[in-house]
């Protein structure tokens, strides 16, 4: 994999716009060196209008792959050779991977979330509740209708982008989903076995309320939560009060993480490394 000869890295970027401090690039280079690679990992801020060239360039100078964030996710497919099905069905891409001289469109932020999931439960047959329909709701969702879940409630307030989630659930996957329309406090159908919120409430804030019933979480119930800073929000708390299996945003964005390594260099990557750097990074 690397080459020890002339000590030349093997390279995976990052490519976003205000970029600075990503710390995800802690995570990535931490497993890169604990696994003994000759890696690294590079932040790179690309205009919009630079993308294509951006692109270019880095399948030009043998890059591995690169992820690659807003406001790139969707604009970026005009320029890969191909996709894969979760990032198809979706139309987003946020990691992208060298394969065979190609550069092949993935999307692990669902992937991360089902990865974290597994260490508790298998999404098959699971009937599931997801507060938001943005980026990571729809990449969530996605996941879940591969995997072959039960069904899926989208709980939104903008009835639109809830609506074109739901659509796109039945049409591409014929995964059972329905709309709720957000307005005060949702209860959660006691049915229900995971609860996911995937909107950005709680993102900087371990105050901020999810406007939920609390006392329809049940113990038993999968909670889970994207937001990873801080890892210990109001929401993940309140399901550990009320004897729910808690997942932290934090584990989420570890195993996507974990994900974009394995499909760049095939090695199943440390976890528990990858993590301790993250926390380092976020200063938790
Ligand atoms: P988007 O902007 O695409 O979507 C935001 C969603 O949150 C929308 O559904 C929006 O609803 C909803 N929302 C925002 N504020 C409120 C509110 N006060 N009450 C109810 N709903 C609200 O963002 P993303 O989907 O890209 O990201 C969402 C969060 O996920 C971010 O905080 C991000 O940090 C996190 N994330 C975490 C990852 C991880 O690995 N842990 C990976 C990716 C994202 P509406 O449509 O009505 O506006």
């Amino acid at each position: 994999m690397s080459n020890e000869q002339n000590f030349l890295h093997e390279l995976v970027g990052s490519m976003s716009q205000g970029a600075a401090g990503n710390p995800t690039v802690a995570m990535i280079e931490a497993a890169f060196a604990h696994h003994g690679l000759h890696w690294r990992y590079v932040n790179m801020e690309v205009t919009p209008a630079d993308l294509g060239a951006a692109v270019r360039g880095a399948k030009a100078m043998g890059f591995r792959g690169f992820n690659c964030s807003l406001p790139h996710k969707v604009t970026v497919i005009q320029h890969l050779d191909g996709l894969g099905e979760s990032a198809r069905v979706m139309g987003a891409v946020n990691c992208v991977v060298r394969r065979d001289g190609q550069f092949i469109g993935e999307n692990t932020d669902g992937k991360g979330f089902l990865k974290s999931l597994a260490a508790v439960t298998d999404p098959r047959g699971k009937s599931v509740v997801l507060f938001g329909a943005g980026g990571a709701a729809r990449a969530i969702a996605v996941e879940f209708g591969l995997a072959g879940a039960k069904d899926i409630t989208v709980v939104n307030r903008s009835e639109q982008r809830g609506r074109e989630l739901v659509e796109l659930l039945q049409a591409k996957l014929n995964l059972p989903s329905q709309l709720v329309v957000w307005s005060g406090d949702y209860s959660v159908p006691a049915s229900t076995d995971v609860v996911i919120n995937a909107t950005s409430v709680g993102l900087y804030d371990a105050t901020a309320r999810l406007a939920v019933n609390e006392a329809s979480l049940r113990p038993g119930m999968v909670v889970a939560d994207v937001i990873g800073n801080p890892p210990r929000t109001r929401w993940i708390r309140e399901a550990e009060a009320r004897g729910c299996q808690a997942l932290d945003g934090l584990g989420m964005l570890v195993n996507q993480g974990i994900v974009g390594v394995q499909y760049w260099t095939g090695i199943e990557p440390d976890a528990r490394v990858m993590r301790q750097a993250l926390e380092r990074a976020l200063g938790l």
